[in-house]
């Protein structure tokens, strides 16, 4: 069965090079869907709690929340980070605390501390599905992704093949010694 949950994210982004309005600067609110599938936890009646899903993914996707979303190759890259950093904010500042640890994977590359994602692909729908997958599927058993950014959707069917220990006490993964990290069940 499969547990679903949905997270918001407000992003700018722009389609560098694409010959549509889409190529201007422009903001978004997207909506991520993720599906988990698993078998049904028996003490808890649940696949996985889903607001354990949006902690999961908000952790590491918080990034891209009032964030810029620029491909690597865009020339605004360069001149935003020239205005951020004479203004001293490239940075970080005090104020901006909403951070999820910086990462980098073989498409997107994290700056929390300035609020911007440097993407390898244009950040259209689809592209952020496959970024979204790769940051999240070693930590869920995503079975679909679906995003959805003004009138733009695209969504992922994945294959789930293995099984996540749970606590039965309250749903979420056991970790690597049986023990759950929140209520301290042990296997
Ligand atoms: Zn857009
Ligand atoms: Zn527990």
């Amino acid at each position: 069965m499969r547990s679903i949950t949905t997270l918001d994210l407000q992003y700018a982004h722009r389609f560098y090079g694409f010959k549509g309005e889409a190529q201007y600067l422009h903001g978004h609110t997207g909506v991520l869907t993720i599906e988990v599938e698993d078998t049904v936890e028996p003490g808890v009646n649940m696949v996985f709690p889903c607001n354990e899903i949006q902690k999961t993914a908000w952790e590491v996707l918080k990034n891209f929340d009032h964030a810029l979303i620029l491909r690597e190759d865009d020339p605004l890259l360069p001149a935003i980070l020239g205005v951020y950093e004479a203004q001293g904010i490239k940075d970080g500042t005090p104020m901006n605390k909403m951070k999820g640890p910086a990462f980098k994977t073989e498409l997107a590359t994290a700056y929390p501390d300035c609020r911007l994602v440097v993407t390898k692909e244009t950040m259209t729908v689809e592209g952020m599905i496959k970024i979204v997958y790769d940051l999240l599927k070693d930590k869920l058993n995503i079975a679909k992704l679906t995003f959805t950014s003004g009138v733009n959707a695209a969504c992922q069917e994945y294959e789930t093949t293995r099984t996540l220990d749970r606590c039965p006490l309250c749903g979420i993964a056991l970790n690597e010694n049986g023990v759950c990290p929140k209520c301290g069940y042990k296997k």
